[in-house]
C-alpha cells in the first residue's frame, strides 16, 4: 500500500510544464510563462492596446506586434525628450 495519493504526482507536473496563458501550449522557460517570444509580444501588444480583455483579433501578425511595439517605444522616447 503507497502513502503517495495520485493527484500530487498531476500536480507536480503541472507545475514542471506550465502551459502558455494565450495558446495553451507548454511554456518554454526563455519565454515563460509563455510558450514563445510570439506569444509573450502578443500578450505584450494586448496589454499596450487596452484590449486585453477583449480579443479582437484571433491572431495578430507578427508586423502588427512590431508596430505596436515600435509605437509604444517611439512615445515614451517623446516623453524622454519633454523630461530634457
Ligand atoms: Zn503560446
Amino acid at each position: 500500500m503507497t502513502d503517495k495519493p495520485l493527484h500530487l504526482k498531476i500536480v507536480k507536473g503541472h507545475s514542471i510544464q506550465a502551459a502558455c496563458p494565450l495558446c495553451q501550449r507548454p511554456a518554454e522557460i526563455l519565454y515563460r510563462p509563455f510558450c514563445s517570444r510570439r506569444c509573450a509580444q502578443l500578450d505584450l501588444g494586448k496589454w499596450l492596446t487596452g484590449s486585453y480583455a477583449i480579443p479582437s483579433h484571433e491572431a495578430m501578425e507578427d508586423s502588427d506586434v512590431e508596430t505596436l511595439l515600435a509605437a509604444h517605444e517611439s512615445q515614451q522616447a517623446a516623453q524622454a525628450d519633454d523630461d530634457s
